[in-house]
């Protein structure tokens, strides 16, 4: 072999490792773990069964359509599991960071940002904890404690990559998967395999989802993709037999991924057209966040009623009377938050708890934007009556003269 064969050899040899390394990290394991568990446990496989076959009805029974519905809110707790880093540094991920991603998050399931249907769902970081105190909704815990986590991150429980313990690593810090979605943030995944990785709907206590700290940023796609995969949505190539064929396509409601409006395709295939059908809109699926394409920006109309037929579904339906987000009782009246509002949802009345007593403007704003009432209150209750407004969303913003805080009603 001549000095320039070797020489070309060793450029393939080169770009075949860089290429396979990118794939990898763009990678979800979420596919990984649930074939193997629907290959090896037959419990799972029948908790998956059933829900699939609840979910189904409960589309088939629900008018979807484009109108504004009510917001599902979710509470979520972030579990950071560092290396023993300072805060801010590392895997040891900021608040602010944090923070940014549930904002990020946000933006994309209600569409902000993108090109596809406001899911109205809101992910909120818990304000009350277990034990019904105050929180950040953000816990960290050292994980060096766990074998293997300080050089190869976690193991998903039935993955053979040499990791921490899945369920040892969760167990350092979890909360009630009934009141919150639990999200933990962690340093790797077997070893940079995987950038994150979720359960599907079926309980549990290690119940929630996995990113690496890298990802969990204000622009990051994996976020809302493992949410979708908690919500039950599979990928856009779901069946494609990893990248080697067309899904099946004779049934979109069970072929594939199960929603109707977004073409079938294989993993790789992100052009201008879809090599497996001409039918549907292709960029429904080759721009969707459940697809492993380049560019993402959308849920579909059909994904957001799979999601949100799930939602109110055990196990998730428990998430959303959960009271993890401050949706206070009058057991929390004396907590020292400020401006916490009750009862909210609401059907007439809420009020404004003012625990300092500072001298408030409390401006109430619709949806579209009106201002519709201010009043000015140093209360420690401020009541507000919207029996007079129609039912929705609307904005309190809240001033006590050194800063605005801004506050979502829903009335029922
Ligand atoms: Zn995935």
């Amino acid at each position: 072999m001549s000095n320039y064969s070797r020489f070309i050899q060793l450029i393939i040899f080169m770009l075949f490792f860089q290429m396979n390394g990118m794939a990898q990290n763009s990678e979800c394991g979420t596919d990984y773990i649930h074939n193997t568990r629907m290959e090896s446990n037959a419990v799972y496989k029948k908790q998956v069964l059933e829900m699939e076959t609840q979910v189904e009805a409960s589309i088939k029974n629900h008018a979807h359509n484009n109108s504004k519905s009510t917001i599902y809110k979710i509470p979520v707790v972030v579990h950071v599991l560092h290396l023993g880093e300072a805060i801010g540094t590392g895997s040891n991920i900021s608040d602010l960071q944090i923070q940014q991603a549930i904002t990020g998050l946000n933006n994309r399931f209600n569409n902000s940002n993108g090109n596809g249907v406001d899911v109205e769902m809101e992910f909120c970081l818990a304000s009350i904890d277990p034990n019904g105190n105050s929180t950040s909704g953000i816990n960290r815990v050292n994980g060096t404690s766990v074998a293997n986590y300080q050089t190869n991150g976690i193991t998903p429980t039935g993955n053979p990559c040499i990791g921490g313990s899945e369920t040892s690593i969760k167990d350092l810090s979890r909360w009630p998967v009934a009141d919150y979605y639990n999200i933990w943030v962690v340093s790797e995944i077997c070893n940079g395999s995987f950038v994150g990785y979720a359960s599907y709907p079926v309980g549990g206590l290690y119940d929630g989802l996995v990113i690496v700290s890298t990802s969990m940023t204000s622009n990051s796609g994996t976020l809302p993709h493992e949410i979708g995969h908690g919500f039950f949505l599979y990928h856009t190539f779901n069946g494609d037999g990893g990248n080697l064929n067309c899904p099946v396509d004779n049934d979109c409601t069970i072929d594939g991924d199960r929603v109707c409006d977004t073409p079938p395709h294989k993993q790789s295939d992100c052009g201008a057209t879809n090599p497996c059908t001409a039918a549907g809109v292709w960029d429904n699926s080759r721009y969707n966040y459940m697809s492993y394409c380049p560019l993402v920006n959308r849920f579909t109309q059909g994904q957001k009623d799979r999601m949100r037929a799930t939602a109110v579904i055990a196990p998730r339906a428990s998430l959303l009377t959960s009271a993890g987000c401050g949706i206070l009782g009058t057991n929390e009246i004396n907590s020292n938050q400020e401006f916490s509002v009750f009862p909210n949802p609401t059907q007439s009345n809420f009020s404004i708890i003012n625990s300092a007593q500072k001298p408030l403007t409390i401006v109430l704003i619709s949806s579209d934007g009106k201002q519709l009432n201010t009043l000015f209150s140093q209360d420690n209750i401020v009541s507000f009556d919207l029996s007079s407004h129609p039912k929705g969303l609307y904005l309190l913003e809240i001033n006590d003269g050194a800063k605005t805080e801004f506050k979502r009603i829903i009335k029922e």
